[in-house]
């Protein structure tokens, strides 16, 4: 079973923790780079969500991914969460980021993922705009309980979400949603979708959630930051508890991400999602 690997496309500047002065912080164009290259060695194409103040500041980088045979999705404008956003800015920065990409390579996108998985029960009004402005599908529920984001009684598996329904009860509802991997232990649900979650916990738990996933018949989606892969992070003034969530174990991040990628099969989410509408 093929399942799906995504890139959220972001820069230092954009972590939630930053406060203050941003700085020159640029480090995604080397960051992606080692990312693309081990993608490549394991002849892995991945969906890629971009911020579009990346595309804007790095065409280059978004034609070496098309060119590569990876999908770009968007990832808000200048990521910000769907709570700071309302119906109209994310029109609007729809619009400002499928002409960037238009004009950069040409391409359509259709898929979605909200900065801090920020879809939920007040931000729902985000899956009417995405379904009018033509997307097939979003990736940012997060079924699990986390101390900022998630949607912990939401499907584990894909499905169709609506407005009306962003659980996954519905036959067929506006969009395809693609929930973050989150590992069931007895009443717990533990996220093991990537991030800052493969750097901290143990791959075993990883494997066990993907390999539940195939048992279930259904694809596993995770996702990487580039920075997640940093060798050298910037320091940063973002608090004792922002430290730990953005630098624990950088170094150690892509040596995981490579045995997932040498011992299970990935793809990219636009591959699976036409099969899905398809039956
Ligand atoms: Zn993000």
């Amino acid at each position: 079973m093929k399942h799906i690997f995504s890139v959220d496309l972001e820069d230092w500047e954009h972590i939630h923790y930053l406060k203050g002065d941003r700085g020159n912080l640029s480090k995604v164009l080397s960051n992606t780079v080692r990312l693309l290259d081990t993608l490549d060695k394991y002849n892995v194409k991945a969906t890629f969500f971009v911020v579009g103040e990346v595309a804007e500041n790095y065409p280059e980088l978004l034609q070496v991914l098309h060119e590569k045979g990876h999908e770009i999705g968007f990832h808000t404008y200048r990521h910000i969460p769907l709570w700071n956003s309302c119906p109209s800015r994310l029109r609007e920065e729809i619009m400002l980021f499928k002409k960037l990409i238009k004009d950069i390579i040409g391409g359509e996108v259709l898929g979605f993922r909200a900065p801090l998985f920020s879809l939920d029960d007040s931000t729902n009004w985000a899956i009417g705009v995405l379904k009018e402005q033509g997307f097939l599908y979003d990736s940012s529920i997060f079924p699990a309980k986390t101390n900022i984001y998630g949607v912990p009684n939401a499907s584990r598996k894909p499905y169709w979400i609506s407005e009306e329904d962003i659980l996954g009860g519905s036959a067929e509802g506006s969009l395809v949603e693609l929930p973050l991997l989150v590992y069931k232990f007895l009443a717990f649900r533990i996220p093991a979708a990537g991030g800052f979650y493969i750097r901290l916990l143990p791959l075993s738990l990883f494997k066990k959630a993907l390999e539940r996933s195939e048992k279930e018949g259904s694809p596993a989606t995770i996702y990487i930051h580039p920075r997640d892969i940093d060798q050298n992070p910037p320091r940063l003034n973002i608090g004792l508890f922002g430290r730990f969530v953005v630098y624990h174990n950088t170094r150690g991040a892509l040596g995981k991400v490579e045995t997932l990628l040498s011992e299970y099969s990935f793809g990219r989410a636009i591959d699976f999602v036409e099969k899905f509408i398809g039956g």
